[in-house]
């Protein structure tokens, strides 16, 4: 089966780590967005052309190993959190508002999330080679 239910199934929680292993987590609930944020700051943040995050204001997050590794940093003045493993930089899931929002990196989980992305965001801050995506090439893994 591919297909993707919008309805996420709340019994079985969601893995998903850092790329050096070091923290792993669990979610469970469901997600109410996805979002792809192509703004500015997120472009810094990510290093990419945009953030994929998955918000959820019921969902409950568990740190299965390696909480005391998570770092987090906030932008003075603005909303613009995250949160990161401080041995390899990983994106990782953070609480905001005051803990109300749960976000969620899509990359950070070990298998899909089981909702289809919501919308693109802050569309008009796109990078411009972002426009020339379509024109790539594309292997089907490292370049021959
Ligand atoms: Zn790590
Ligand atoms: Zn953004």
């Amino acid at each position: 089966m591919t297909a993707v239910s919008s309805n996420t199934e709340a019994t079985s929680p969601l893995a998903g780590s850092c790329l050096c292993g070091a923290v792993r987590f669990e979610i469970t609930g469901e997600f109410s967005g996805f979002y792809l944020c192509h703004c500015v700051r997120c472009r810094k943040d990510t290093g990419s052309a945009h953030a994929a995050n998955l918000f959820s204001t019921t969902a409950r997050l568990q740190w299965l190993a390696g909480e005391a590794q998570v770092s987090g940093y906030e932008l003075p003045g603005t909303r613009h959190g995250r949160s990161f493993c401080s041995r390899c930089g990983s994106a990782l899931p953070s609480r905001q508002l005051g803990g109300k929002l749960l976000v969620v990196p899509a990359g950070s989980l070990d298998g899909e999330p089981g909702v289809h992305p919501t919308a693109h965001i802050f569309c008009d801050d796109k990078a411009v080679w972002e426009s020339l995506l379509p024109e790539a090439l594309c292997f089907p893994g490292a370049p021959a």
